[in-house]
């Protein structure tokens, strides 16, 4: 977020959709190296980092010397990317670096705090003093979920909001124009710069050397920090979009960062929503959620597609898939015991469970169009379909989404799409083939699910 004083904390028609898919999700894909990619110097950096990464609770951890570290990579990468790149001088950050804690505010205030409870579980760049300013707590949260580079993301993030505050999109510029500069885009900009530097730094850039699976975490924890469901306004908008924001910097770098525009943002946040109703698993199954497959691929005649099944205790018939498998031969989605799910039931939501039986009905329906369900492409194919199947089923945030498929059932609500994008992000059972293996990582997982948001079935079934 970006700070001045205080912390300022659609559907399109079908025609523009190939062209919104070629613009923004294809190059994406184009430019991206596989996450699971390391090479052996990324693997001593990150080994190295081991120590760094474990530290947060052992009692001498020193989260302002990770993010002091962080800052230097960050402002070593600005400093020579922002003059090659726009011609002009990147300036020390004049005000500063200001980590603070929530029980010192009262004698030792940062620059644009206005209530000390502002600070708690936050992080801003004040344009007014040019100072980065952040919540201790909330930084050593961050590097005991993400390590290092979930510091290094938050930091990027609010070093983002100083470049493109250079760049002239700074908050006068909002005042003047807040149509063209609201304070969505400022946001998805700086997520946008801080895929830039992420890219940097696995090629090889400065100290800190991330390797693919590091910045999978950066973008967990941007993820996470989604807006609200029901929040007044849209800053940071969803985790599709902050996944989204920060690829388009990964992928395609600074200049693209620099012309983002409001009509790539997702629809405003709905202030009225609420969150729908947690539902336990045998309402899960009892929603026809295999319908939509059944529909886009139908059994041959006499013959059924797969039922979902709870849990019954006898073994699963495909291990190798997960707690949640497609056995081909009965054929059935089996859930495999309710305490199989129940960590992403739980701990993510009853749409994240609900996305991995789709996965696995999503498999299924590829069987049936007689493509391959143990080729390299069957994990990408698998959840761009679980993607088309959620442009049907999810309302809300996201980018522009085209009406691919009918209404929405109602069942699911904006919430859940974040449900489903940190589930893709951190599990990588949606991918799985019939014989559970996955070649796809977390952001190429988003990706492929953004495709078949974006442009329904037919993206994931071209050749
Ligand atoms: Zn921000």
């Amino acid at each position: 977020m970006t700070a001045t004083p205080t912390n300022r904390t659609g559907r399109i028609r079908p025609q523009a959709v190939l062209a919104l898919v070629v613009a923004t999700i294809l190059p994406v894909l184009a430019a991206d190296r596989p996450s699971t990619a390391r090479s052996s110097s990324d693997d001593a950096t990150a080994a190295e980092r081991t120590a760094v990464d474990d530290a947060p609770g052992a009692g001498s951890f020193d989260v302002d010397a990770v993010a002091e570290d962080a800052i230097g990579d960050i402002e070593s990468y600005w400093s020579t990317t922002f003059p090659a790149n726009f011609d002009r001088p990147w300036p020390p950050i004049e005000g500063g670096l200001h980590p603070t804690d929530a029980t010192d505010v009262a004698e030792h205030r940062p620059p644009c705090l206005v209530r000390s409870t502002e600070i708690v579980a936050n992080s801003y760049y004040c344009e007014a003093a040019d100072a980065l300013v952040w919540d201790r707590a909330m930084l050593l949260d961050a590097a005991a979920e993400h390590g290092t580079a979930g510091v290094a993301a938050i930091l990027a993030h609010e070093s983002g909001h100083r470049v493109h505050m250079l760049l002239g999109v700074d908050e006068q510029a909002a005042r003047a124009d807040p149509d063209r500069y609201p304070l969505a885009l400022t946001e998805s900009m700086a997520d946008c710069h801080a895929g830039a530097y992420f890219r940097w730094s696995v090629d090889g850039g400065g100290e800190l050397r991330f390797d693919g699976s590091e910045v999978d975490r950066a973008v967990l924890a941007l993820a996470r920090a989604h807006d609200p469901v029901g929040a007044e306004k849209r800053t940071h908008g969803g985790a599709l979009d902050r996944v989204l924001a920060f690829q388009r910097g990964y992928a395609e770098g600074v200049h693209r960062c620099a012309a983002s525009t409001v009509d790539e943002l997702g629809p405003a946040t709905d202030p009225q929503a609420a969150p729908v109703p947690h539902r336990q698993l045998p309402d899960l199954v009892s929603d026809d959620l295999a319908g939509y497959f059944v529909e886009l691929a139908p059994p041959g005649s006499g013959q059924d597609g797969p039922a979902t099944r709870l849990p019954t205790g006898e073994p699963g018939c495909a291990d190798a898939q997960g707690a949640v498998a497609l056995c081909p031969e009965e054929p059935v989605v089996a859930i495999d015991s309710y305490e199989a799910v129940a960590g992403v039931h739980e701990g993510i939501g009853d749409h994240a469970t609900a996305t991995l039986v789709a996965g696995r009905h999503a498999l299924a329906a590829i069987g049936r169009l007689g493509l391959p369900v143990d080729d390299a492409n069957t994990g990408s194919r698998t959840v761009c379909l679980v993607g088309a199947w959620s442009a049907d089923a999810v309302a809300g945030q996201g980018p522009p989404m085209p009406d691919t498929t009918g209404e929405s059932d109602g069942w699911w609500g904006p919430g859940d799409l974040d449900e489903a994008v940190l589930l893709l992000l951190t599990d990588d059972r949606p991918a799985r083939d019939v014989h559970g293996i996955s070649h796809r990582g977390g952001r190429e997982r988003v990706i492929d699910f953004a495709l078949g948001r974006h442009g329904g079935p037919d993206a994931c079934l071209s050749p």
